[in-house]
Order: C-alpha cells, then structure tokens, then sequence
C-alpha cells in the first residue's frame, strides 16, 4: 500500500479516462442539484492532469504537486480548490511518507479544512471518509466504495450549491462523491493497493 510515481501515473491515467468517458453523466447529476458542469469542470481538469503529467515529473512528490496546480486552475467551481487541496495535502506528506492510508487521511483531512464539510452533508466528503477509514483498515473494496457514494443519494445537502435546494436535494446521488468514487475505482483497479 504504497504510492509510487509509476503507479501514481496508472492511477491518474485510468481516473482522467473514467472522468472522460462519464463526463455528460457527472453533469447530469449537477443539473439536478447544482448548476450542470461538474462534468464538464472535471473532464477540463482531468485533461490538464493528463498534459501535465505527460511531462514526465521527476518524482511522486512533483507529479502530486503538479497534479494539484493543474486541478486548481483548470476545474473550477467549487470541487476545483477541493480536489487541488486534497492533492497538495499529498505532495506536502510525500516527503515524509508514501503510505497510502497516511496520504488519503491528509488529504480528506485537507479537504475538510478547506470545505467545512462534515460527515452526512451530502458532498464528495461522504466518499473521501470511508475510503480513508476503509483503507486503514485494508478494507477498501468497489462495494465499499459504491455504498459510500449511493449513501450521498438520500442526504440532504449542507454544503455548497446543492445546499440552495435543502430538502429537494434528497433523492439525486451528490456529483462529487460520484467523481471521487471514480477516483477511487481507479486507484483499486490500477493496482495502488
Ligand atoms: P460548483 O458547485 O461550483 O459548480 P462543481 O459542480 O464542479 O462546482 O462541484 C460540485 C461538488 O463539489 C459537489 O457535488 C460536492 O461534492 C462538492 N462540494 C461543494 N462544496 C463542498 C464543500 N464545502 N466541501 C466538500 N465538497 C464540496
Ligand atoms: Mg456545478
Ligand atoms: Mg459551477
């Protein structure tokens, strides 16, 4: 359960792919909720990941740091500084450590820091803790991951746009939490862990 650049770049590469291929879908589900471009935010901010990282970074910690630039100028929205935060959580620790769960649990700690959100408010938030959890657990599984961002489908969301519509927000899946969900699968599925 260690990261390291090669992997890095596999996981990176299949979750610019999944957000290419899903992008309509992601912006379906913020026409319910939101305002209709996560899709498009992420598949723009994938693309400049995957351009970036092309550049062949020197190591884990440059192509983390590169990934979080990329994320923060290129998507946007409210999910642009989140991701960006997350990832440069990541860069920060890869000096010291490149255990998997260590980074995860700084990077969601990150993101809460920068987001406010906690546990149930029906945000990408509501995927990052159980993989965290799950991770230092050696739990994590697709199922797991599923579960955690379905449960996203009957909160009411308390942050962000989706927190306009309060109860209306019931009942749609949280954009979010299903592209983080995607992040995820990628790094199960490329072999991370
Ligand atoms: P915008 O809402 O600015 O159009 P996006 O549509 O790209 O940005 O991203 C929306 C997603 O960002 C939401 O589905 C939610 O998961 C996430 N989000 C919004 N606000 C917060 C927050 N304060 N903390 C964590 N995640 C958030
Ligand atoms: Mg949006
Ligand atoms: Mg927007």
């Amino acid at each position: 359960m260690e990261l390291t650049l090669e992997n890095y770049l596999a996981w990176m590469q299949d979750f610019a792919q999944k957000i290419a291929d899903k992008k309509d879908y992601l912006s379906d589900l913020d026409s319910k909720i939101g305002d209709g471009d996560h899709g498009n935010n992420m598949a723009r901010g994938l693309k400049a990941v995957s351009e970036a990282l092309a550049t062949k970074p020197a190591d884990l910690t440059s192509a983390l740091k590169v990934t979080a630039m990329a994320l923060i100028s290129k998507v946007g929205g409210a999910a642009g500084p989140l991701y960006g935060t997350a990832f440069l959580e990541m860069a920060k620790l890869s000096s010291k450590t490149v255990d998997l769960s260590e980074l995860i649990t700084a990077a969601a700690a990150g993101l809460q820091k920068r987001g406010g959100a906690q546990a149930g408010d029906k945000t990408m938030v509501d995927v990052w803790l159980p993989v965290r959890d799950n991770l230092k657990n050696s739990q994590l599984t697709s199922e797991k991951i599923e579960q955690a961002v379905n449960s996203t489908k009957q909160m009411e969301a308390k942050k962000g746009r989706a927190s306009y519509l309060g109860e209306r927000s019931v009942g749609h899946l949280d954009p979010g939490a299903v592209s983080s969900g995607y992040l995820f699968e990628s790094m199960l599925q490329t072999g991370v862990i």
